[in-house]
């Protein structure tokens, strides 16, 4: 951010304080974040705008000025502050800002996890598009799959009811303006309770609490009260009143922005739907729609036009799923449904809602079907229990440790690239971070976050670890990834080039305070620091001696310093840097892209940089080897870990811990849990010899099939037994020293030949 003090040097009473900034949240300023900077600019006494390069300004105090400013992912703008704490003021909108306003909103195609390949149900309905949807007929409507879980259930309507008013006013102007603002004050409480009641109940995974924060302060925005407060000056009823300044602000979005903004235009209209509620009705000319408040039976799954958030309460247990005529996959309904686990279609064209009350309705989420009475109901129902019982196995086990099926434990930690990533690390089943992508904290950033930032931000993570800890990667810039103030010279082969530490030289300082940053997390001795990009143990040696001089200059004893293990030449060299390092991580997507020489954003190549390559296998186990010669931990952190086909082959190469993508925790466990040590050691063993990336995939992803299919499911459970992986454990140990005494036998007949 870049600021400058209009007013010159001296601070008064009307100091005003400019600071430019960049917005980086992937779907630019919405709802959420425009609660979260509206709500800190209400706590300053100066007044805080944000304006456009195109000259267009919002009241950083007012969500609805900033929602329909619709600012997009990397568009400019400034912050002017002015009052007293002119300066405190703009530096703290900006802070949020370029903290990627507090969150990273998932991408549609992440959101939805649909199989849209267009074939027939895999239960054998066909897909007619719901021409006749009378009772008792079979139908299928096709939809987008929002939350892939298969349901089957009975169908309740729920649809919007029309409220009407009359838009002229039969009150003074006085008591519709009393009237609306008690209807907002009843829909603020009701949204901040709901609100607070989720954030205590789930910490970590708070999304459907943000939301509901955003609608608290939608209610008290004061531009749509005043707008409202005008309209009813003019004449207008608060119904009226109040949908027109809501309209207002809807077009306004609508007509500034990308497509993201027009369905948060939709906030706007969960908003009107509950104030409206919240007004006594009355009879007129003017209608909207409000959401029927009902209670449904076990096991429904309902049909409704388009659900917003507060319309259904998805605590419901009742409630098996929901299937929507319209709505986007993308919505804050499709958030929250996703988050409280309930399966969810949305936008199956408005014939479904021709269905008829009670019909027994089943979601194939992976398809995005709807299956209203299909003739198969039992196998359906059947293929839908099996299911289930896999998932649930599955997910309840996620957050639990685990072991191979003989019984050795097997480290899974998170790799994370943000700090809401991180602080959900452990509800979705990591034990600690394997690998904290700074370099992804600063993404389009102008400045780096300063030094108190970043220590709480790495304080707020480590706290959130459940007493496991976090290895914060050292910023990794250069070639792919771009930040703005870091400086580098201009290479001809980057990639080659000023990457990961060798970047210290040009921006000593910046370094030098994220080391500080990190050596002051609290708890202390949480956080490990891990160096990027290190191809020789000088480079190692140096940097740990910068390392240990910040320490000792804040008086803190020892860092604890890893290295990368991500270029040919670490890997070879495992050995050598475990004597200095104090943990090793292998990261396989750069050393898949240096051992085959494959620049690993080529599109040219695409593909080839595949560390299934039985080259990368045998760095891999090099690296293992080395770090075990030192009893020195090692973590495999790149993508490949993540990859559950890749899971055999890591153990068989004898790797403990990996760091893994919070969306494959699951699996990856899943996969850990069918293993065996000495099969996956010999399958190992096996790829090593083979020629290429797709022979090691296929064995490994045979064994897997095979593993499967011998009952993995209850293999979870009963051998997970404390008791059992003890009697194992001593197993292995016996192994090892009966190993060891063979060897030994054999080298000493041989020394003994020698000498005869
Ligand atoms: C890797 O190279 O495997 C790794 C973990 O680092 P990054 O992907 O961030 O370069
Ligand atoms: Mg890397």
């Amino acid at each position: 951010m870049n600021g400058n003090n209009d007013s010159g040097h001296c601070a008064s009473l009307s100091e005003t304080y400019t600071l430019k900034t960049t917005i980086t949240n992937h779907n630019g300023l919405h709802a959420r974040p425009a609660a979260f900077i509206s709500d800190t600019a209400s706590k300053y006494k100066s007044r805080i705008y944000i304006l456009t390069e195109d000259g267009r300004r919002a009241s950083a105090a007012s969500v609805s000025e900033l929602l329909s400013l619709a600012l997009k992912h990397g568009e400019t703008v400034s912050i002017k502050a002015k009052g007293e704490d002119a300066r405190e003021a703009a530096a703290k909108i900006s802070e949020i800002i370029d903290a990627d306003m507090g969150e990273k909103e998932k991408t549609a195609e992440e959101n939805v996890q649909t199989d849209a390949d267009g074939q027939p149900s895999e239960y054998g309905e066909s897909i007619d598009g719901g021409q006749d949807a009378v009772s008792g007929q079979s139908m299928v409507f096709k939809g987008v799959s929002v939350y892939p879980r298969p349901v089957i259930g009975k169908a309740a309507l729920l649809l919007h009811k029309k409220i009407s008013y009359s838009e002229a006013s039969f009150l003074t102007a006085g008591e519709e303006k009393d009237r609306l603002r008690s209807a907002l004050r009843a829909v603020k409480e009701h949204f901040y309770k709901k609100a607070e009641a989720i954030y205590e109940k789930d910490r970590g995974n708070s999304g459907t609490a943000d939301i509901y924060y955003a609608y608290s302060a939608m209610a008290s925005d004061p531009v749509l009260i005043e707008h409202s407060m005008m309209a009813i000056d003019r004449g207008l009823s608060a119904h009226a009143a109040f949908a027109e300044a809501v309209g207002k602000i809807q077009s306004a979005m609508v007509r500034n922005g990308s497509s993201i903004f027009s369905r948060r235009a939709s906030d706007y209209e969960a908003l009107l739907r509950n104030v409206l509620d919240n007004l006594p009705s009355e009879n007129g000319n003017a209608e909207e729609q409000i959401p029927v408040r009902r209670s449904f039976d076990p096991g429904t799954v309902i049909i409704t036009d388009e659900a917003l958030p507060g319309d259904i309460d998805l605590d419901d247990s009742n409630i098996a799923g929901i299937a929507m005529a319209f709505g986007s996959p993308e919505s804050h309904f499709a958030v929250m449904a996703r988050e409280a686990g309930i399966p969810l279609i949305v936008s199956a064209g408005e014939r479904l809602l021709e269905i008829q009350e009670g019909s027994i309705a089943a979601l194939n989420v992976s398809k995005g079907e709807i299956l209203i009475n299909p003739s198969s109901k039992k196998r359906i129902a059947a293929k839908i229990k099996k299911y289930n019982a896999a998932q649930d196995s599955e997910g309840m086990h996620r957050t639990k440790t685990a072991f191979t099926k003989d019984g050795i434990k097997i480290t899974v930690s998170a790799n994370a690239g943000s700090r809401s990533e991180a602080v959900r690390a452990a509800s979705a089943g990591a034990e600690g971070i394997g690998l904290l992508r700074t370099e992804f904290l600063f993404l389009n950033s102008e400045n780096p976050l300063d030094e108190d930032l970043q220590a709480a931000i790495h304080s707020e993570i480590a706290s959130a670890q459940e007493g496991s800890s976090v290895a914060v990667r050292l910023i990794d810039s250069g070639n792919d990834k771009i930040l703005k103030f870091m400086r580098l010279p201009d290479e001809k082969n980057p990639a080659l080039g000023t990457r990961g530490i060798r970047a210290f030289d040009f921006n000593e300082e910046i370094f030098r305070a994220q080391i500080r940053a990190i050596l002051r997390v609290i708890p202390e001795g949480r956080t490990r620091i891990l160096l990027p990009m290190v191809s020789n143990i000088e480079e190692f040696k140096n940097f740990k001696g910068i390392i240990s001089s910040e320490a000792e200059k804040m008086g803190i004893g020892k860092a604890h310093i890893g290295v990368m293990i991500e270029v040919p030449s670490a890997a070879l060299m495992a050995g050598q840097f475990a004597r200095y390092a104090d943990f090793l991580s292998i990261g396989t997507n750069d050393l898949a892209q240096y051992s085959l020489a494959v620049d690993r954003n080529s599109s040219l190549y695409a593909g080839m940089a595949d560390a299934f390559d039985p080259s990368v296998l045998r760095l891999i186990k090099i690296a293992i080897d080395g770090a075990a010669g030192h009893k020195r931990e090692i973590c495999v952190c790149g993508a490949l870990a993540s990859q559950p086909a890749a899971i055999p082959l890591l153990i068989g190469l004898g790797a403990r811990k990996l760091s893994v993508a919070l969306p494959e925790i699951p699996a990856v466990k899943r996969i850990i849990r069918i293993c065996g040590i000495k099969e996956c050691e010999y399958l190992a063993s096996k790829a090593l010899g083979m020629e290429n990336a797709a022979e090691t995939r296929a064995i490994a992803e045979n064994y897997i099939k095979n593993a499967e299919s011998a009952k993995i499911r209850d293999i979870v459970p009963e051998n997970d037994s404390g008791k059992s992986r003890i009697i194992m454990s001593i197993a292995e140990i016996l192994k090892k020293i009966l190993h060891f005494f063979s060897v030994s036998d054999v080298k000493e007949k041989a020394d003994n030949k020698g000498n005869v």
